[in-house]
């Protein structure tokens, strides 16, 4: 019943990052097979997923298996399991596209890096080629799957050049199998796939621990029944032992996480590690701790060195299995794990899980909330046990991620914001922690200072900061979005408030704020009714020391970053007025004062309130709404100047 052959064409990104796998991991080739049995290896875990709740689903071939087959004559290699299968849809969409949302990314990032052959293992590291490094060692690959309860099945085929064929197929039994026509080795010393001795080492050293039976069929040695021994005319057996074909189990089997941690080499951790995760880098770190009490668990987590590159776009696949009792029972378990710390691969194993746990009682289940609980500690006091370069590192990759802990965790709130670091405005582009900030403040100092905004060089010159970089009082740069987030939930820090430095009255040099108001109130009341489309109020600027003007908003309000945020994420955020502040130091506002009382009525004195709000806004990197009358003014007082 085969179906009519279709040809599909790759999009051109996928050939290009296809032609970049096979050059750039040649060296590494050995990992495809690593690969192709993690992938049957989940293939299978999702079948026993969905069977334990429809049992049915395994019919009569409940006895899973990975299976090797190589042909030395035709230069073929097969990879086989009984798992889940695809269905034809299944197949286009993960077989026809490639790392989907990352890969135009990938490129880009590629194409500006000069040095594209130095770099790309590692940026390739960013992504799940998984199945694609077939390529780097076949010229062919043709892929049959079944999906389990399905009549069908599939056949996929590609050369790796451009594009595949798909077709309906007969295939008796569900799973997958891969086969590759294996290309020549280049150099004598490579490694032939099709050799027994390098299969069995291959799967040793990166797929041990795969939990089903990785089957060669191969020659064996078995002794003779007594009965069927030839013997001769002294009544001695001929042989004691025959050649025989029979299936070698090539792993262990062993679960890696049961094993004692004395026992555990660095290698195997980070074996078991690319297994699980898909990643192709090692791991950045670890943590692998048994706990014993009342409830008896074991947890081995790993935390990665890089986010993938569609990390924050796609939805996650390989984040935390649950097993009871090596048992697996699913796959990205997100009960065990809040949603900030996403990145933690690993496995937990439980004693005393019910088996049959469907996802609304795993919820709910005391056991499991238990694990989350510790899990959550765990993780948390292994990134502070970093060392300061790891954790950095660490910090670089997820700490935006670890910061929606601030507003989500109102438990672990106060732990999450010892791990927050910030570039502040006195530590050269380096990271401080809140600990450290909180030792270099001042002894006048009333609380931790920060601004918020969209990059840190704007941040660092920003106006607002004039005033407090004057009585050098170092503030916080906070550049991610998250950060109005983290601010909201974290108003104090060891006692200290966090103070915005850009809302509200900052409260320095309080002494000679009043005098000079009242001696200004008139002229802002003026300047005030000239904007007032714009500002809500006109004020004497605590911020500024060197600049003439700029924004403000009020405690409480939103800061003009938040609003920005709000806005291009599509919320309907309000257009709110903001405060416009003067600096009654600057000679500019005295001599617009002078102006103000000789003439009330000079037409400068318009031109120049719209002229100080648009410095205001330029200011904080903004866009002014009339840029040409801007230039207008500014070459009108060019002229003036000469
Ligand atoms: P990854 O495994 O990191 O997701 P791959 O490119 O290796 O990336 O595989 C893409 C997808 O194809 C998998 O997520 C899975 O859904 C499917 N797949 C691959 N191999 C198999 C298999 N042996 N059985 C069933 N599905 C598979």
């Amino acid at each position: 019943m085969s179906g009519k052959q279709e040809t599909h064409e790759f999009k051109t990104e996928m050939q290009q990052m296809l032609n970049l796998i096979i050059n750039s991991l040649y060296s590494n080739r050995d990992i495809f097979l690593r690969e192709l049995i993690s992938n049957s290896s989940d293939a299978i875990d999702r079948l026993r997923f969905k069977a334990q709740t429809d049992v049915d689903i395994l019919g009569n071939d409940a006895e899973f298996f990975i299976r090797i087959t190589p042909d030395t004559e035709k230069k073929t290699l097969e990879v086989a399991d009984n798992g889940i299968g695809m269905t034809r849809d299944e197949v286009m969409e993960n077989i026809g596209t490639i790392a989907k949302s990352g890969t135009s990314a990938f490129l880009e990032a590629l194409k500006n890096s000069k040095k594209e052959d130095a770099l790309a293992p590692d940026l390739i590291g960013k992504f799940g080629v998984g199945f694609y490094s077939a390529f780097i060692v076949a010229d062919k690959v043709i892929l049959t799957t079944k999906a389990a309860g399905s009549d069908t099945a599939v056949r996929w085929e590609s050369k790796g050049d451009g594009s595949y064929t798909i077709e309906e197929v007969k295939k008796e039994k569900r799973g997958t199998t891969i086969l590759l026509e294996l290309k020549d080795p280049e150099e004598k010393d490579d490694n032939n796939y099709t050799d027994e001795w390098v299969i069995r080492q291959t799967v040793k050293k990166h797929s041990d621990f795969v939990r089903y039976p990785i089957l060669m069929e191969v020659d064996k040695t078995e002794p003779i029944p007594e009965a069927e021994q030839l013997k001769d005319k002294e009544g001695k057996p001929l042989s004691t032992t025959r050649k025989v074909r029979g299936d070698e189990t090539l792993n262990s089997m062993k679960a890696i996480w049961t094993r004692p941690k004395s026992e555990i080499k660095e290698e195997e951790y980070k074996e078991f590690y690319k297994h699980i995760s898909h990643d192709w880098n090692d791991p950045l770190s670890y943590l692998h701790v048994k706990l014993e009490g009342v409830v008896e668990y074991t947890m081995l987590l790993f935390v990665p060195e890089m986010a993938p590159f569609d990390f924050f776009t796609a939805e996650r696949k390989h984040g935390i299995r649950l097993f009871s009792r090596r048992v697996f029972i699913m796959e990205n378990c997100k009960d065990l794990i809040p949603e900030y710390l996403r990145f933690i691969k690993g496995v937990v194993d439980a004693m005393d899980l019910n088996l049959n746990v469907s996802r609304e009682i795993l919820q709910q289940d005391k056991i499991v909330r238990n694990i989350r609980k510790n899990v959550i500690k765990n993780v948390l006091n292994h990134l502070g046990e970093m060392d300061k370069e790891t954790y950095e590192k660490f910090f670089d990759a997820f700490g935006v991620v670890l910061k929606e802990g601030i507003h989500s965790d109102f438990e672990n709130k106060d732990k999450l914001a010892d791990l927050a670091r910030y570039k502040t405005t006195k530590s050269d582009g380096k990271y401080v922690s809140l600990k450290e900030y909180m030792v270099n403040m001042k002894p006048d100092q009333e609380g931790i200072y920060y601004i918020t905004g969209e990059n840190i060089s704007t941040l660092i010159n920003s106006p607002h900061l004039e005033a407090l970089k004057a009585k050098e009082y170092e503030v916080l740069l906070m550049s991610d979005p998250i950060d109005e987030w983290v601010v909201q939930a974290l108003t104090e820090y060891d006692k200290k408030p966090l103070i915005s430095a850009e809302k509200g009255d900052l409260k320095i040099d309080e002494e000679k704020k009043e005098e000079k108001t009242k001696d200004l109130s008139s002229l802002f009341e003026f300047i005030k009714s000239e904007l007032h489309e714009k500002v809500k109020e006109v004020r004497l600027s605590t911020h500024l020391k060197d600049s003439v003007a700029c924004l403000s908003s009020d405690e409480g309000e939103m800061s003009a970053y938040m609003e920005k945020i709000m806005k291009a994420t599509g919320n309907a955020a309000p257009n709110t007025k903001r405060v416009l502040e003067l600096n009654a130091d600057h000679p500019a506002i005295s001599k617009m004062k002078e102006m103000f009382e000789n003439s009330k009525k000079d037409p400068k004195l318009k031109d120049y309130s719209q002229l100080l709000f648009d410095m205001a806004v330029i200011g904080e990197g903004g866009k002014i709404d009339n840029p040409s009358r801007f230039n207008r003014q500014v070459g009108e007082l060019l002229i003036g100047a000469f």
